[in-house]
């Protein structure tokens, strides 16, 4: 009998089985048919030498824009780029028109997904109905519709009753509540991070306390109700300091970076570049330095991109106007690979971050290599240079920060449910 598919003498990284070998994967049937030393015939074989073989990458915080915003993504392009980057699982925001709050959109875009074919969707449901933030949505029937977590994203939960009975509720049943973690009224309006930028430029800024004191508010809450809370995209030194402080006392905390994050500050924006505006902004180096020590020590779990495509009409509108977000998935990979380069993370505690820990936090069966497991896989090589071109993302939108710029490691070959979804074009 021939196999499907045989990975051959690539460096196998499967934080989860805490393996870290040269070794050959064979896939059959859209699962792993064994790991190690294969010796019989494959229908196809990828040369993997020089290459890492790890899980297809899991990435909790996409906006997709389908429903609604189609001409900034859709399912078809945003897998693409998302396989692109080597990401097999993509858990989508629920900020679209209509929003996540209802079973039968789920189930819409689960019928979608199927169509494209090229990743598994998780969908993360709104928490309150129509993401006004007052009444809450039936979880549990999002819950059984394939809802993975639930979240106002976009917007945080600001109010604190509504945010008390989200976790009352999840907490009931072991939902995740993720947070945008906002405090309106200290944030409403501004542009960029608050400090020597905002007012070296005269744009109005959002200060670190406006991420900082909702955090605050929440870790009370969530003693209060033992419920499971996520901060999504951490910032700012003071939030990693709750969350790390938090975790320390047993809390059900847990939150996930960015790459631009914990690779760029605040003077990206210098310049009025609104391709690095984003919200949470970029903050100061001091806060970019607590990130990376978060990452480190354990406190931040998962890397995810919190991609979110924009129109050149949104964003090329003078800094103050332009639509907060940049794209993720396809640089999620080789930016991220800086934390090895830099010793924050070995290449085995960077990959957990980006498989088994988010689907340990959102229960998936999933980001792992054994025998037996639905074989997403993503095989990149390490040390490629290559220059991003924004012209060649996948994605619709073109809003990164990156364009020009010298990336370090990229994706050759993404496999979903053992199915080749992506191979680098030769001579890219
Ligand atoms: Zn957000």
């Amino acid at each position: 009998m021939k196999i499907d598919l045989l990975i051959q003498h690539g460096r196998l990284i499967d934080p989860a089985s805490a393996v870290d070998e040269i070794a050959d994967v064979w896939i059959h049937d859209g699962r792993i048919a064994g790991t190690g030393c294969f010796s019989g015939k494959a229908k196809r074989t990828i040369d993997a030498r020089g290459m890492i073989v790890c899980p297809g990458l899991i990435d909790m915080h996409v906006h997709l824009r389908e429903p609604g915003q189609e001409w900034k993504e859709d399912i078809a392009s945003g897998s693409k780029a998302a396989v692109a980057g080597g990401v097999t699982r993509v858990c989508c925001m629920p900020n679209t028109q209509p929003c996540l709050d209802h079973a039968g959109v789920l189930a819409q875009l689960a019928a979608r997904n199927q169509a494209v074919g090229l990743v598994h969707l998780h969908p993360i449901a709104a928490v309150s109905k129509g993401l006004k933030g007052t009444e809450l949505t039936e979880m549990r029937e999002l819950a059984a519709a394939g809802a993975v977590a639930f979240s106002d994203d976009g917007k945080p939960i600001w109010h604190a009753g509504v945010m008390r009975k989200a976790l009352e509720y999840a907490s009931s049943f072991g939902f995740l509540v993720i947070q945008h973690a906002e405090e309106p009224t200290l944030t409403a309006g501004g542009a960029i991070n608050e400090g020597w930028v905002s007012t070296q430029m005269g744009v109005p800024g959002m200060p670190a306390e406006g991420e900082d004191s909702i955090i605050a508010r929440d870790i009370m809450l969530t003693r209060l109700t033992d419920a499971r809370y996520h901060v999504a995209h951490i910032s700012t030194a003071g939030a990693v300091a709750q969350v790390r402080a938090a975790q320390q006392q047993g809390l059900k905390v847990s939150a996930e970076a960015a790459p631009h994050h914990f690779a760029l500050t605040e003077e990206e924006v210098l310049g009025y570049r609104s391709d690095a505006k984003m919200s949470p902004p970029l903050r100061t180096e001091a806060d970019r330095q607590a990130v990376i020590e978060g990452l480190r020590d354990g406190t931040i779990a998962v890397i995810a991109t919190d991609h979110a495509p924009h129109h050149e009409d949104d964003k090329r509108c003078g800094l103050e106007c332009a639509a907060f977000g940049i794209v993720g998935l396809e640089t999620m990979l080789p930016v991220s690979l800086m934390l090895v380069r830099e010793k924050v993370l070995s290449l085995s505690e960077l990959i957990a971050k980006m498989t088994v820990n988010p689907a340990r936090l959102l229960n998936l069966a999933a980001g792992r290599l054994a025998k037996g497991d639905i074989a997403d896989v993503c095989v990149f090589d390490p040390d490629e240079q290559w220059t991003l071109d924004r012209n060649r993302l996948y994605s619709k939108s073109r809003n990164t920060p990156w364009h020009g710029k010298t990336m370090q490691g990229r994706v050759r070959h993404t496999i979903t449910a053992g199915k080749l979804v992506f191979s680098l074009p030769e001579a890219s």
